[in-house]
């Protein structure tokens, strides 16, 4: 069931020296899941990008499993860009994400020389060729900024003729909206792997708040069930578990290219998941 299926799990770049060590400890104990690549989160215009680009080098020097850095392109020149594509070629780098991303909050600066993925995505493709495995991000619960359903969908066609290998979705519970989306994807002849991206739960508060920030849509009755639970730490992971697991079994049964796993730099529920999932 598994040889074909494309695993891959994100990490956001941690700030400190401990919080680098316990990244090592958990990419260590996701090995087992024999993933593609490991990815690393890029903060738009922010303070967190060199230590992206440690924590992406350190993944390629110290694992087995190739490093693909997120690359936001809002706020920043081609100059910028140009040199860390070089910087992440010369580093044996062969994977990026390439996004957008969002202007931080009380941004003054400019909002640079790109201003959507798909121009992104044809600048990769103009300085470096097909060196790079690129993938784009998918929303089958629509972007939040989207103006219709139609224009994302297309503006998501653009970007993979721009020359996307791949996508990651954002993440969802609803597995009817993936399903949705690829059948959309399929009808404008989008033909790219489109891979979930699987959000395991362990904090409602956290989670409610960042759903409610990227548009992702907890469904009433999780969000009521995560509620009840929210001061049961156990009793809400267990049933996060159980609610994670089954969406999986879901997307994976209709036909979905792999899974990737957003781990929040854990691996304890990513690594329970898998072993229900038989993987
Ligand atoms: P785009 O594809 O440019 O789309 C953004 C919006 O613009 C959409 O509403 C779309 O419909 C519209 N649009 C697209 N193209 C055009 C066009 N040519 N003309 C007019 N409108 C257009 N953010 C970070 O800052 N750092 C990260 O590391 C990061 N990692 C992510 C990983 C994944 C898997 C996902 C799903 C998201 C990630 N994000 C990250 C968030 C992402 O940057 C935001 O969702 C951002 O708002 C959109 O980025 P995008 O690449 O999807 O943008």
């Amino acid at each position: 069931m598994t040889a074909h299926l494309t695993i891959s799990c994100e990490f956001f770049p941690p700030r400190t020296e401990q919080g680098m060590i316990k990244l090592r400890q958990t990419r260590n104990q996701l090995l087992v899941l024999n993933p593609a690549f490991f990815s690393v989160t890029f903060g738009a215009g922010g303070s967190t990008q060199e230590k992206t680009i440690e924590t992406v080098v350190d993944i390629q020097q110290h694992s087995s499993v190739a490093a693909a850095p997120h690359l936001s392109c809002i706020g920043s020149t081609k100059e910028n860009i140009r040199n860390l594509l070089h910087d992440y070629q010369a580093q044996g780098i062969q994977r990026i994400v390439a996004l957008r991303g969002d202007k931080p909050s009380g941004w003054a600066g400019s909002l640079g020389e790109f201003s959507h993925a798909n121009q992104l995505v044809s600048f990769i493709r103009e300085e470096t060729g097909t060196h790079f495995q690129i993938e784009v991000a998918a929303y089958p619960e629509f972007h939040p900024q989207a103006r219709s359903p139609k224009e994302d969908l297309d503006y998501f066609k653009q970007k993979v003729d721009a020359g996307a290998n791949s996508a990651i979705t954002q993440y969802f519970y609803n597995p009817d909206a993936y399903f949705r989306f690829l059948d959309s994807c399929a009808q404008r002849e989008v033909t790219i792997p489109i891979v979930p991206g699987i959000m395991p739960i362990s904090n409602f508060e956290q989670l409610a708040r960042f759903s409610d920030t990227c548009g992702a849509e907890i469904p009433r009755w999780l969000r009521f069930r995560l509620k009840e639970l929210e001061n049961d730490k156990e009793g809400l992971q267990e049933f996060g578990l159980a609610v994670v697991t089954k969406l999986c079994e879901q997307l994976l049964a209709g036909g979905a290219p792999g899974l990737h796993f957003y781990t929040l730099n854990q691996a304890t529920l990513i690594l329970s998941i898998a072993k229900r999932l038989g993987l």
